[in-house]
């Protein structure tokens, strides 16, 4: 056992939760999205084994993520991998020579598109609302009154805003834009849904979805999901048992004064071991069988609390996995499934197994 923060990943329950996906998608093509290291998990090791069960396309947000992940899957693995970053101009070398596809999000990046070539094939991002990247709709009408001349597309996508939330307004009006933008290239390959909003109905998913976070434990609703399993797994061992007095202190500051006698177990992880640092007094971890309020969260400590359980060093403490779903860490702290996981970092030590 490693005296230190442990990152256990399950390809076996990446596997399953790939394959909910393809079962939800009914015949639309499930393209993962292994952007920032795959969400913090390893991008070529997650990535191979997606490859495993049958997936073809990949999405990263950079464009040395996709030189390494075109590295790491390898002569054997001839994925199409797709570039959110699009094409920044320059840089078209780079891509032909890992072989990517840049996803145009800007007339200039059409610009540098067709001075690459018409043989560069690319990925086409209409922008349905986000406002954050994404061609317009003038960009687009353009671009299909121009014809195959000088660029080569063949994919049509935008990304939603509201998709954990299925009554929002604005995933309607995103759906018509996108049907708009559509009718102007029809015979693109489309596609408009990642992890939510794969699960919002048949007519968000077109030809192809992009789920990210829910292949990798994040309910599509923002919120622990009984059809999405756990992959990442997060424990570390207890360093020290103590009791702290009513009326002492906790940590740094004088913010946390113990107002009873507690029990703590301090834990060997800390913010730089990827927690979140104000997970302190609100995140809860899984020990002995039962959740045990975090109590403050240090770069390399944790203290958590015990109660009269039996603990001594050398237990490990669940920080993250099937017993402490993603969704609530992140609904603890208000924030999101992706940041907890990309949090993760490399002193954890990480190993993979398939369950
Ligand atoms: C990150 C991202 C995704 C995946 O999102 P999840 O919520 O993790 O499923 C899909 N498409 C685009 C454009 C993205 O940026």
């Amino acid at each position: 056992m490693p005296h230190r923060a442990r990152l256990t990943v399950d390809l076996a329950a990446l596997d399953r939760n790939f394959r909910t996906l393809r079962e939800t998608a009914s015949g639309a093509e499930v393209a993962p999205v292994v952007k920032a290291d795959g969400y913090g998990l390893g991008a070529s090791q997650v990535s191979r084994r997606l490859w495993e069960s049958g997936a073809r396309s990949f999405f990263v947000a950079r464009l040395d993520e996709g030189e390494a992940l075109r590295k790491g899957l390898g002569e054997g693995r001839p994925a199409r991998i797709f570039v959110l970053d699009g094409l920044v101009p320059g840089t078209a070398d780079r891509v032909r020579r890992s072989d990517l596809i840049p996803v145009l999000a800007d007339p200039g990046q059409v610009a540098a598109a067709r001075e690459a070539g018409p043989d560069l094939a690319v990925g086409l991002h209409v922008d349905t609302g986000m406002n954050r990247q994404g061609l317009s709709h003038a960009d687009l009408v353009e671009i299909a009154r121009a014809g195959s001349e000088g660029l080569k597309p063949i994919l049509l996508m935008s990304h939603l805003g509201s998709a954990a939330l299925p009554g929002d307004p604005r995933n309607a009006l995103q759906l018509a834009r996108f049907h708009e933008a559509r009718s102007l290239l029809p015979h693109l390959p489309a596609s408009l849904a990642a992890s939510a909003g794969t699960f919002l109905g048949p007519e968000w998913r077109f030809d192809m979805v992009r789920p990210g976070v829910s292949l990798f434990g994040g309910g599509p609703l923002e919120r622990p999901d009984p059809r999405i399993e756990a992959v990442a797994t997060l424990d570390a061992p207890i360093l020290y048992v103590r009791t702290v007095e009513a009326g002492e202190w906790l940590g740094y500051g004088s913010g946390l004064r113990m107002d009873r006698t507690t029990r703590i177990a301090v834990v060997a992880a800390g913010y730089a071991d990827g927690l979140l640092r104000r997970s302190g007094g609100r995140a809860e971890t899984w020990f002995a069988g039962a959740r045990r309020p975090v109590r403050i969260v240090n770069m390399d400590l944790m203290a958590i609390e015990i109660g009269e359980t039996p603990a001594k060093p050398g237990d490990r403490v669940e920080l993250m996995g099937p017993n402490l779903p993603l969704d609530d860490l992140a609904g603890a702290i208000d924030t999101v499934a992706h940041e907890c996981l990309v949090r993760l970092s490399s002193r954890a030590r990480r190993r993979y197994v398939r369950s």
